[in-house]
């Protein structure tokens, strides 16, 4: 070790010779920190006591008057187990030695001094001491720059604008200062005493993510990560009840005790709009009830379900008699509440999973799957006996509609042929009288 950590030392020296003391002190002085000087064991004992957060390490002789050298280093070990302490001595007996171990002392620097080896010896001593000083202030510039880097990445995780979730396996460990913002929540700390974990914040809700669904899987990661960006979505609810959608990403550092890193991006804004395009692309704008485009969709959906599964399927087609009169005698906008009553008969009649599409101007056509023919008509005829039953408008109108009705047949129908089928039974109705179903 280099003599220069001397210059960091400082002792206490206790020797009752005056001469050695002198002449001890006067050579270590430059060499060290600072010299404290004691010439007994009483004065020494005092002296550590008042300075012993600067005391590094004593050196003492052993035969003094008023209180020997081991018995206060004995003393001082009470008061500081660690410090260092070198004992000068000609003393040889083995008591003294066994004394000196059991008390602790580092090592011995024989009368007459030999101030080189004294030195040693003090260096020697308090080689463990200073590896241990050396340590703590490794660890503490490392803890700062530690410290350093976790606050610039959570610096940056906090001036995300999306919520950002550290969880390890077992529960949440880290979160941005937007997660907190948008749960309510005022310090982490309280937030993980609660250890919820993350799935717990999705609400179960039909095309979102939930925890019930992550359950089935065998790696949830996986099955996260291949979704679609539009399918990875949850839906969580603030404290305050309000509901947002979120895309769900997530980021996976298997060497490091499998971290999982969620990003959640707000996107309630974009699906609402989404949703509303969705809506007006689908549903017709006066009546509410799927357009032609949708029902094609859900038409050919059902055909194929119906054929694999050897279900039943209904259609039923209807249209409004003499519509063209109240039309021309009452006007457009009263046509149009007449079609939007009419609309209301139909779905107040049907079944959850029956589609009812606006076909035509005044024509609809109601898909009911799992249904045959005898149920349909029963349907129809609900339907026009609501008709017929119901006022319409403000102008209490008397309003009929006929109806025809088909059953798809697995073996010969495909789309084309159960519709113009049950058309060609619309027509027959109307030509036998209106007010009617044909099937
Ligand atoms: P039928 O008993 O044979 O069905 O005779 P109809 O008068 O009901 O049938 P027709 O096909 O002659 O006339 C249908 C009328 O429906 C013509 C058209 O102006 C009207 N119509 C179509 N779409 C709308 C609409 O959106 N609003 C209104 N008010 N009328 C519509
Ligand atoms: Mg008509
Ligand atoms: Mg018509």
């Amino acid at each position: 070790m280099n003599k220069e950590v001397l210059k960091n030392i400082s002792i206490l020296y206790v020797e009752d010779e005056n001469d050695v003391r002198d002449f001890t002190s006067k050579i270590l002085n430059p060499l060290l920190k600072k010299v404290f000087i004691a010439q007994d064991g009483e004065e020494g004992l005092k002296v550590f006591q008042e300075n012993k957060d600067e005391i590094d390490l004593v050196v003492s002789d052993i035969n003094m008057p008023k209180m020997d050298g081991l018995s206060m280093c004995d003393a001082i070990k009470k008061i500081n187990s660690e410090i260092p302490i070198v004992i000068t001595s000609a003393h040889n007996d083995t008591g003294f030695l066994k004394r000196a171990i059991d008390i602790g002392v580092n090592t011995y620097a024989m009368k007459p001094i030999d101030l080189y080896q004294l030195i040693e010896s003090i260096i020697k001593a308090m080689e463990p001491i200073i590896l241990k000083r050396q340590l703590i202030e490794l660890n503490s510039s490392l803890k700062s720059k530690i410290e350093q880097e976790v606050n610039k990445i959570k610096s940056i995780l906090d001036a995300q604008d999306n919520i950002i979730i550290v969880t390890n396996k077992e529960e949440i460990t880290n979160v941005n200062k937007k997660f907190l913002d948008f749960f309510g929540i005022g310090n982490f700390d309280d937030f993980i005493s609660t250890k919820k974990n993350i799935f717990d914040f999705f609400e179960e809700e039909f095309g979102f993510i939930s925890k019930e669904q992550i359950d089935k899987q065998d790696s949830w990661i996986q099955y996260i990560q291949n979704l679609q960006e539009i399918d990875r979505i949850v839906k969580i609810k603030t404290t305050l009840g309000e509901e947002k959608i979120f895309t769900i990403h997530v980021d996976y550092y298997e060497q490091q005790d499998d971290y999982y890193v969620f990003s959640l991006t707000d996107i309630t804004k974009f699906k609402e709009k989404s949703n509303i395009l969705e809506y007006q692309a689908s549903h017709d704008k006066l009546t509410g009830l799927f357009n032609r485009n949708k029902f094609d969709e859900i038409f050919a959906k059902e055909i194929k379900r119906t054929k694999r599964y050897k279900n039943e399927l209904s259609v039923i087609i209807f249209d409004i008699d003499n519509f063209k009169m109240v039309n021309d005698t009452y006007g457009h906008q009263i046509g149009d509440e007449v079609l939007k009553e009419i609309s209301k008969i139909a779905l107040d009649n049907v079944r959850e999973q029956d589609i009812t599409t606006r076909w035509g101007g005044e024509e609809f056509f109601i898909l009911l799957p799992q249904t045959n023919l005898s149920g349909a008509v029963i349907v129809a005829n609900k339907i026009r006996i609501s008709t017929q039953n119901h006022i319409f408008t403000e102008k209490s109108l008397k309003i009929t509609a006929s109806f025809g009705v088909a059953q798809f047949c697995i073996e010969n129908d495909d789309e084309k042929t159960i519709i113009t089928r049950a058309d060609e039974l619309l027509y027959e109705a109307k030509r036998s009288g209106k007010n009617k179903v044909m099937s």
